[in-house]
């Protein structure tokens, strides 16, 4: 065990971002041959500013956190602290389970960001994307980066995830995050399918609509069950997917929301 854990401290950024790049090109490039909805704005303009923000919140949180909460599931794990080891649990188990509970957490954690006003704040940055395509999935504040990983490392911390359950789910959670914002178009059987089980694009689409009720719902970004569980499901968009509109009422001008100067000072401007 201590071996593979220093196999992933050592590996884990290459990882990670290798995935990450994978999976950005295959989107964008289904993007291209199998587009859902027609965009609004230019697309080199919106790629290049949301490109840069998530540039900006890998090396902010490199600078912050480093690799902490690698290094928190580490410390758990070899001290055998955590909700999750006072009992045994086979490893293999272990890794699932905290797999479903860091999702679960995901899932109230992105509630918690619609329904508290400092943390809408923030959260609304993503929302004020007036198309929606796989860069809308990492299009965050860095305020709401650094949240999420302080959660992060809290949850990591309490339940006593292993090392590489953490990996795992990052990388599941940042594909899948990637995945559900691309504007492909996906056939009605296969989505119905998939939906069963994980988040698809045209169920995440209705979380990013114009009106509120649809705004505030399908918050899951991996498992599609805790909507449905927690009451927060809406299978179809009201306006049908191709018409409906994508963003806040608020934010509808085009040079309002797509620079990174207007990205990053957006929570704190007036509406
Ligand atoms: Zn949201």
């Amino acid at each position: 065990m201590k071996e593979l854990n220093e196999y992933i401290i050592l590996n884990e950024p290459i990882i990670r971002v290798s995935f990450f790049i994978l999976t950005l090109l295959t989107m964008a490039l289904l993007e291209y041959i199998i587009p859902k909805k027609e965009l609004l704005l230019s697309k080199v303009k919106r790629w290049i500013n949301n490109l840069c923000v998530v540039v900006l919140n890998t090396f902010l949180l490199k600078i912050i956190f480093a690799s902490s909460a690698i290094m928190i599931s580490i410390y758990v794990s070899e001290n055998n602290i955590g909700l999750l080891n006072l009992f045994e649990i086979p490893f293999f188990f272990l890794v699932i389970l905290s797999i479903i509970l860091l999702d679960l957490i995901i899932y109230f954690q992105h509630r918690l960001f619609h329904e508290v006003d400092f943390f809408w704040k923030f959260h609304k940055v993503h929302h004020s994307d007036m198309d929606y395509d796989v860069t809308t999935g990492f299009r965050f504040h860095p305020i709401e980066i650094i949240i999420s990983m302080l959660i992060k490392i809290v949850s990591i911390f309490i339940l006593g995830v292993p090392v590489i359950a953490v990996v795992i789910f990052e990388i599941i959670l940042s594909s899948l995050a990637l995945f559900n914002h691309s504007n492909i178009k996906l056939s009605t059987l296969l989505d119905k399918n998939l939906r069963y089980f994980v988040v698809t694009p045209d169920m995440h689409r209705i979380h990013h609509s114009i009106h509120s009720d649809e705004l505030n719902s399908n918050y899951g970004f991996n498992l599609s069950v805790w909507d449905r569980i927690f009451n927060s499901y809406t299978n179809k968009p009201k306006d049908g997917y191709e018409k409906m509109i994508i963003g806040l009422k608020e934010f509808n001008n085009k040079t309002e929301t797509v620079s990174i100067l207007s990205i990053l000072s957006l929570p704190f401007r007036k509406s």
